[in-house]
């Protein structure tokens, strides 16, 4: 069975192709001025989750993420590459900055037991890569030299741009959000900076053939999936925000570049909201994973959690849903271990085509969940065989059996206080008692019967 995705440019289901049992994966990886929230790590997921259906059935995956270190324009601020801006805040040097926020990243995808990809670039590393490339899209007249000294891609000169986005040239207003409203040396408004001169910047620039300066973002992508992965993405992942102009600007460099569709199936994921609203650092509404990990949840509840959604929809993540994966977590991995007592483990695994099928079927992970939880309750004597196999897509180290964790003195201290206070009714000093549990790593909940935890 072949693995079908939704391919945002043609709006329908498409197959994935294989080349000689093998398939080339381009996922836009993060802009390293901060810490990944969990919506960036959404996405990161659904490439993880791609690339684990490839390689059930058997097909190897070359994946290429890159870092962005340098050439990612803050809306904010404007001008200013969110890189500096943030190394300005922080009093350091922006390649310390890009350098922190990078091995974090690299952490959190390794607690949510995302695959590690072929190899991470990084936009600062390529400078190279990206020059040759402008100086070929020159040469084909996709690009020119604006009298500001910057480059800037002819954005008439690509044929079918706007087919992904749905966002036509002659449509398209100047002054768009995300473009660089000063640009006065830009032929048409909607053309773009491939290389921007470097003016009074001082750090992170480069020499060019057409004088100092940096690379925009989008070429970056352009550059690294082109060059690393044989100029041909079979795969293209992000998230939905970038289908334009990011990814609707690199299709028409790629493409130019190469003559033909430079990338067979584009997939999208949809954003995560958080309580109710959209992430942002304004509004204070930021989750990272290790606020997750630091109330006491274990990271692979968050990957349970967004697991339970489609990823092309969009999902709003509440605490309340990261607990309920939680206990679905620890109840599957206590069932896992009852279950290998009685289950001759003969197979490693047993595939199932109810499974098999929702995997393929544009990675239907709530049918997944669903079907599992019909098989914990049947009484057919191979489930761990299918738990097993269900997990190598879902990865949720089903088979680690429950941690046994003996309780502290001071964890029992705290406990047996926290009971008396609510014989007592004394409330605010219960819910104070919880905070300082759940800081230890508890889960405490009040059920008719008394607290309990786990
Ligand atoms: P960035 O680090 O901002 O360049 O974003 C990294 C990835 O996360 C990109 O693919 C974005 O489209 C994606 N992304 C950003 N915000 C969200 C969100 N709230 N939910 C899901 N994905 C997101
Ligand atoms: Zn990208």
């Amino acid at each position: 069975m072949t693995l079908r995705l939704y391919d945002t440019k043609s709006r329908q289901l498409k197959e994935v192709a294989s080349h000689n049992g093998a398939t080339s994966m381009y996922c836009c990886g993060p802009t390293v001025y901060r810490d990944a929230h969990v919506g960036n790590l959404r996405t990161f997921l659904l490439a993880d989750l791609i690339s684990r259906a490839l390689t059930l059935s058997g097909i190897d995956v070359s994946l290429v993420q890159n870092i962005t270190d340098v050439g990612h324009m803050s809306e904010d601020f404007q001008e200013d590459d969110k890189i500096l801006t943030q190394a300005h805040i922080e009093k350091i040097d922006p390649y310390e900055i890009a350098r922190k926020y990078e091995e974090n990243f690299h952490k959190d995808l390794s607690r949510l037991n995302i695959r590690k990809a072929m190899v991470y670039p990084k936009a600062s590393e390529s400078i190279e890569m990206m020059l040759s490339m402008i100086s070929e899209l020159i040469d084909k007249k996709a690009a020119y030299v604006g009298n500001d000294g910057s480059v800037y891609f002819d954005a008439h000169s690509s044929q079918g741009y706007g087919e992904l986005s749905g966002n036509r040239l002659d449509a398209l207003k100047p002054g768009h959000k995300h473009e660089v409203s000063e640009d006065t040396a830009k032929r048409f408004h909607a053309d773009w900076a491939l290389w921007k001169a470097a003016g009074n910047r001082t750090q992170m620039i480069w020499p060019s053939p057409w004088g100092s300066g940096f690379p925009g973002w989008h070429i970056e992508c352009s550059a690294m999936s082109m060059e690393l992965l044989n100029s041909h993405v079979d795969v293209h992942v992000g998230g939905i925000d970038l289908r334009f102009p990011h990814h609707e600007n690199e299709r028409a460099q790629s493409n130019a570049i190469t003559g033909e569709e430079s990338v067979d199936v584009w997939v999208h994921g949809e954003h995560l909201l958080f309580e109710g609203r959209k992430m942002s650092k304004s509004s204070g509404n930021v989750l990272l994973l290790q606020d997750v990990i630091d109330r006491g949840f274990d990271p692979l509840a968050l990957r349970l959690c967004l697991l339970e959604n489609r990823y092309r929809s969009q999902m709003d993540l509440t605490w309340k849903s990261i607990e309920a994966a939680h206990e679905l977590l620890l109840r599957w991995r206590g069932k896992m271990s009852e279950w290998a007592e009685n289950e001759p483990s003969v197979k490693p695994w047993e595939a199932d085509p109810e499974i098999e099928s929702a995997i393929n079927n544009d990675i239907d992970t709530p049918k997944i969940l669903l079907r599992l939880r019909g098989i914990e309750k049947s009484e057919q004597g191979n489930k761990r065989a299918l738990f097993l196999y269900a997990d190598q897509i879902l990865g949720l180290n089903l088979d680690a059996g429950i941690e046994e964790k003996v309780l502290t003195a001071k964890m029992k201290e705290l406990l047996d206080a926290r009971s008396l206070a609510r014989s007592e009714k004394r409330w605010a000093d219960s819910d104070d008692l919880r905070v300082q549990l759940e800081g230890l790593g508890l889960m405490i909940k009040d059920t008719p019967e008394g607290q309990t935890w786990n």
